[in-house]
């Protein structure tokens, strides 16, 4: 997996910071014939290159809706395929609206693969693959099993278990390249109990870059006093944690170095 990180801060849904505990994963694909990632994330860090109609999702409602979700997985301005972490992994996401029998946004993280127009074998594996990695990591991230019945789900899924918005993904892709739903997760299970090594977590980095502040973690150091205390409000806490590679809150030792974002102090 190629794992890159550009949280949407601008987007509505991170701004509303709403923290949840992730139980499973919704799979989703964009339904529209654009495999970039530039499309939907942005803007342009050098890897991505520059979406002309500047309509990503960093912005308060693209395209006047309320959505955001965790990850894109598609291609970079090189051509090669990539996954885009996009919102930290404890925010909860507007991915999948609800249904009657509640919203699998309150429970699961969403991650979006941009489609090319459905027929590409080549695209297709790659971007399978990469998902595959995404879900593994995510599920040893969790504690997840993504053979238990509702952890790992795509939307159509979702839609029949009363949790999720009438939409058709995955369902209307996988097939045509002889996967399902059922050989995902028994391929998302097999990655995680592989030989090959997963991908490690992100480390913070020891050395803060220019706009960063360095701070050694001390006894009872939380994200949220650390966000009350240098940016004001302890609901930025995402901040510092998108910093850090999108380090769960929980795991924080004393002792270990994090990045702070460096604000002007207003007096
Ligand atoms: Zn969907």
């Amino acid at each position: 997996m190629k794992l890159y990180q550009l949280i949407l801060t601008k987007n509505e849904c991170y701004i509303s910071g709403r923290s949840f505990a992730p139980k499973g994963i919704m799979v989703h694909s964009t339904g529209a014939p654009n495999p970039n990632l530039k499309r939907y994330v942005g803007p342009d860090d050098g890897r991505l290159g520059k979406n002309q109609y500047s309509n990503h999702w960093n912005q308060a409602r693209p395209e006047g809706r309320q959505i955001c979700c965790h990850a894109f997985i598609g291609k970079l301005a090189d051509g090669t395929v990539a996954t885009y972490q996009t919102l930290p992994w404890t925010m909860r996401g507007w991915h999948g609206a609800k249904g009657p029998k509640g919203s699998v946004n309150d429970t699961h993280l969403g991650f979006e693969i941009c489609e090319d127009d459905t027929r590409d074998p080549v695209y297709f594996r790659k971007v399978f693959t990469e998902a595959v990695e995404l879900c593994a990591y995510l599920c040893k991230m969790f504690s997840l099993d993504p053979m238990r019945d509702g952890v790992l789900i795509d939307h159509a899924e979702g839609y029949r278990r009363g949790i999720a918005s009438n939409h058709g993904d995955v369902r209307h892709w996988f097939p045509k390249h002889g996967e399902s739903m059922d050989t995902f997760r028994a391929a998302v299970k097999t990655a995680m109990c592989g030989k090959a090594p997963a991908p490690a977590p992100p480390k913070p980095a020891p050395a803060p870059a220019p706009g960063e502040i360095a701070h050694t973690v001390k006894q009872g150091d939380t994200l949220w006093a650390l966000a009350v205390k240098h940016l004001g409000f302890g609901h930025r806490w995402p901040e510092i944690q998108a910093l850090n590679g999108g380090i769960d809150p929980r795991k924080l030792r004393i002792g270990m170095t994090l990045k702070i974002p460096k604000e002007a102090k207003k007096s």
